[in-house]
């Protein structure tokens, strides 16, 4: 029997569910089509779109070593995807096919449509949960309602995981050799890398991306590993502070599925003596940050209105939003006179990845300070990160502005400077991102006088703290009293 595996955020061969699962069924082709239309319409970067090119051409080899072609052919547009898959099966006389699901709204509906066709076609098709470590729906109340908490959520999931979470699995055993006897057009090592050469990386960002951010899951796993024997014990004391490589800086792989969340959680319980809460404070600490990642997928995948710009909290819809378009550009080429802030978005327009820490930071500078709506900071990010995720960028970007699931209390307003004395305390961070700042000393380069900015070529503040974040406190003070009307301006300051 013939099986196709269709590829698109899993691009790897071990813990791989449904190419395990092809493999273990039937003699099976790989595809991964491609749908630049779908890539924009998602805002995807040219950082992200480039490693996942190269990954293609490095997961073509590693599924070489299985016998399994892997046939990446060019889609007319995301919508039609289904109608290739099932013509690509008929040409081959594929009689099921396997994939690895994905929760976002287009997505889930592509996946329908295909079932759909498949039904009509007499292919059978088998779907898996894999960028999750249980499935989602899996681990909710009694009353089968979603964890809107996320200590809850997290209590529930250590509870029940060895029972839900699957396990892991290894790269298939080869088998033999697949005809690719065809007339299907597809796309060689060449052609992909040509795709990605007209990205025109150097046009966007200023370091070499290739060199920063190499495909291949072996590369992954080495990362992981590193990680793992070298700064995990840390991570508790190191994960906040941007100057230094205290985390694990797998999100670009995670988010292509060069590798899987069950094969980082493995390590670091494996290295944690096979715990999953106690031991290690630093490995504890990892482990909770990808159940954030698991927690914002199982939220995404229960609530559709989340792909539909939506926030998780209806009312705060309400909210006056500012559009300043002047502001917004500021923001985003990091010169707001705030030199942490500066530095952060820099350093994501530079290397196309920002620090956790910093996202926070400006995440909520542009909601809390500038009042910007965090639609507009969430679709920049995704215009810009190498590692891009629907589900996290747009829980992060929620958390900050309180309009999402257990979000940060509206009155709860981050300092930038105090946040950058606290965080980056010599300023060598700022140092590296902004150097008209260099000669700054740690005292003054948090915050610099007007008069030094002045002469150094250096933006003032856009906004006064205080009053800026005092008038978005009282905008969300009012907001159960239904005193604000939405497109009322706020002053700033
Ligand atoms: P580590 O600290 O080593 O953590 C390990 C992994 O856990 C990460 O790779 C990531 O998959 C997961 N993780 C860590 N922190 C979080 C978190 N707060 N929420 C969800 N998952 C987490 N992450 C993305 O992968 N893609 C995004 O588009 C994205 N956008 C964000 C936007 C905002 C406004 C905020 C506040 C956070 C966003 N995050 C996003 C989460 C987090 O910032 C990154 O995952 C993290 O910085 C990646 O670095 P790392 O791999 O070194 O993480």
């Amino acid at each position: 029997m013939r099986n196709l595996v269709w590829l698109k955020s899993d691009l790897r061969v071990s813990d791989n569910p449904a190419l395990t699962a092809s493999m273990a069924s039937g003699e099976t082709l790989a595809v991964f089509v491609l749908c630049p239309d779908q890539w924009q319409v998602h805002n995807v970067s040219a950082a992200k779109q480039s490693l996942v090119l190269r990954q293609l051409v490095s997961l073509r080899r590693d599924l070489a070593a299985l016998n399994v072609p892997l046939l990446v052919v060019q889609g007319d547009s995301f919508q039609s995807l289904p109608r290739r898959l099932v013509d690509v099966s008929q040409k081959f006389g594929v009689k099921r096919i396997f994939w690895n699901k994905e929760y976002e709204l287009n997505e889930k509906r592509c996946e329908q449509a295909l079932s759909n066709l498949c039904q009509d076609a007499l292919i059978s098709v088998y779907g898996y949960d894999d960028s999750v470590l249980c499935a989602p729906g899996s681990i909710v109340k009694l009353d089968g309602s979603s964890y809107k908490v996320f200590s809850a959520f997290k209590r529930a999931l250590l509870k029940d995981i060895f029972l839900k979470m699957r396990p892991m699995y290894p790269a298939p055993q080869p088998q033999y050799q697949f005809d690719l006897h065809s007339d299907i057009k597809f796309l060689s090592d060449e052609d992909i890398l040509r795709i990605e050469g007209s990205l025109k990386l150097d046009q966007y960002y200023t370091i070499n991306m290739h060199e920063r951010w190499p495909a291949g899951e072996e590369y992954a796993h080495s990362q992981l590993e590193q990680f793992i024997q070298e700064r995990s014990y840390e991570y508790d004391k190191r994960r906040d502070f941007p100057g230094e490589q205290g985390t694990s800086v797998l999100s670009p792989y995670l988010a292509i599925g060069a590798i899987s969340t069950r094969q980082c959680l493995q390590s670091a319980v494996n290295e944690n003596r096979g715990s999953l809460d106690e031991g290690q404070p630093g490995i504890v600490s990892w482990i909770n940050e990808l159940i954030w990642r698991e927690f914002y997928r199982h939220i995404l995948a229960s609530d559709e209105s989340l792909c539909r710009f939506k926030p998780f909290k209806p009312e705060t819809d309400n909210l006056p939003w500012r559009h300043d378009q002047q502001q917004f550009e500021l923001w985003k080429v990091g010169k707001t006179g705030y030199p942490i802030v500066d530095a952060a978005m820099r350093q994501l327009n530079e290397t196309g990845w920002m620090h956790n820490r910093l996202r926070m930071v400006v995440s909520m500078f542009l909601t809390k300070h500038l009042f910007i709506d965090w639609r507009w900071g969430e679709w920049y990010f995704m215009s810009k990160l190498v590692d891009g995720d629907f589900a996290s960028n747009n829980g992060g970007w929620q958390w900050s502005a309180s309009t999402g699931v257990d979000a940060v209390p509206y009155f709860r307003i981050f300092n930038p400077t105090r946040q950058s004395i606290r965080f980056d305390p010599d300023g060598n961070f700022i140092r590296r991102f902004v150097p008209e700042l260099r000669s700054l000393s740690s005292k003054h380069i948090h915050q610099p006088s007007n008069e030094q900015a002045l002469a150094l070529g250096y933006a003032l503040p856009m906004v006064d703290h205080k009053e800026a974040t005092g008038q978005t406190k009282l905008y969300f003070s009012q907001l159960n009293t239904s005193l604000v009307t939405k497109g009322s301006a706020i002053a700033s300051a």
